[in-house]
């Protein structure tokens, strides 16, 4: 069993709110929002920062944000604005070490980020 805390959320041993998934990616509710719309969008295959990512993942991570801008327009959000973040090591605010995509929607946001 992996230990890897969203590689288990994939393979659906751990609960999560999943609002997508397909043969390549999910998307889930974060568990602690900071945005009226907070989801977060990972592939299923491991890879642990965009640090590891190689040129064989571009399609991967690509259909990470198309997947993201869907659900954008699916929630209404897509107009008024969103963000897509994407934190690389700890000192960027990454905290689970596969690698994911935050859609937030929903409110202002503002420039630059904290
Ligand atoms: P990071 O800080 O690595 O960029 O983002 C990790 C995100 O995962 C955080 O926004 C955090 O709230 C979320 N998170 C951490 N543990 C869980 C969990 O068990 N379930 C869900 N749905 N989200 C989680
Ligand atoms: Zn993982």
């Amino acid at each position: 069993m992996s230990q890897c805390l969203f590689c288990r959320i994939a393979a659906k041993e751990i609960p999560a709110k999943i609002v997508f998934e397909d043969t390549l990616c999910v998307a889930f509710e974060d568990i602690n929002p900071q945005a009226p719309h907070h989801v977060l969008l990972i592939p299923k295959k491991h890879v642990a920062t965009l640090d590891d990512l190689t040129s064989s993942e571009e399609p991967l991570f690509g259909h990470l944000v198309t997947v993201a801008a869907r659900i954008a327009r699916e929630r209404g959000v897509a107009k008024t604005g969103y963000r897509l973040v994407a934190n690389c090591q700890a000192g960027a605010g990454q905290s689970v070490f596969h690698v994911h995509v935050h859609l937030l929607g929903g409110r202002p946001f503002h420039w630059p980020p904290g």
